[in-house]
């Protein structure tokens, strides 16, 4: 079985300004011991328009934390009026990119074909994709939480090859649990993030399976994250709100301290 390293994102989502950015880093790495770095991959989703000055901020002190992005285009360049190519991101040396994140999907229209080709796109330009995935309220309370979920992993993951699905991350956030205060309960959460792992071994095999990281997002918090991190199939947390502030942020990340 494939030891799996943890990987706590956070997500800023259209907060922090450039300025704000480089602080919020910086603040982060003096708050973080090297102990959690070594323990935890972390990476930070700042605006477009912070990631050139966070990526000069991470380079020049030597921060161990990945710059990533938070949604791009599948285009490399094109007429695409206000958007941003994977090779653009990958010039800035962001290595992850955050697709099809529940926000993308309800308020821009995303559709489950854009964000299959968006992976595609975050791959090809060697970066990793963080392929979200979630259901309703009204989705789960009909019982279709499961199907959603695996139609977005299949449709989103569709013409990938196993060997690159051994290196992406899945991030399960039910729809419902992002930014309300709402966390799923560590069973419901190991649940789906298992139906995930299965739905990843039946159509790409054990070694990918085994070596895909799966985060689970939606109000995450210090005092959530050790239950839901000690999940057999939860490698990780997408953080939202919570990873605004450095110091909520890194307390979420020293996770394993809390017994
Ligand atoms: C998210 O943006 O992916 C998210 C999970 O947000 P929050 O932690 O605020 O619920």
């Amino acid at each position: 079985m494939a030891e799996r390293k943890p990987l706590i994102s956070g997500n800023w989502k259209m907060h922090h300004n450039h300025f704000e950015a480089i602080q919020a880093v910086q603040k982060l790495s003096y708050v973080l011991s090297s102990h959690d770095l070594e323990a935890v991959d972390v990476s930070v989703h700042p605006p477009f328009t912070d990631l050139r000055s966070v990526q000069t901020v991470i380079e020049s002190d030597e921060i161990a934390i990945a710059l990533g992005a938070q949604n791009c285009h599948w285009e490399n360049n094109g007429a695409y009026t206000g958007e941003v190519a994977p090779a653009m991101l990958a010039k800035l040396n962001v290595s992850m990119v955050i697709v099809g994140h529940s926000e993308r999907r309800e308020l821009f229209g995303e559709t489950d074909e854009d964000v299959n080709r968006k992976v595609k796109a975050v791959l090809a330009a060697d970066m990793t994709p963080i392929l979200c995935c979630g259901e309703t309220l009204d989705e789960r309370e009909a019982g279709g939480a499961a199907a959603r979920v695996e139609g977005q992993i299949r449709s989103g993951l569709a013409g990938v090859k196993a060997g690159q699905v051994s290196g992406l991350v899945v991030a399960y956030e039910p729809i419902w649990a992002i930014g309300t205060g709402k966390t799923a309960t560590p069973e419901d959460a190991q649940e789906m993030c298992g139906m995930v792992r299965s739905t990843v071994r039946s159509k790409w095999g054990d070694e990918a399976a085994d070596k895909v990281r799966i985060q689970y997002g939606g109000s995450v918090k210090p005092v959530t994250a050790p239950d839901l991190m000690r999940q057999p199939d939860i490698d990780g947390a997408l953080v939202g709100g919570a990873s605004l502030d450095p110091d909520e942020f890194a307390r979420i990340i020293a996770y394993r301290l809390v017994s």
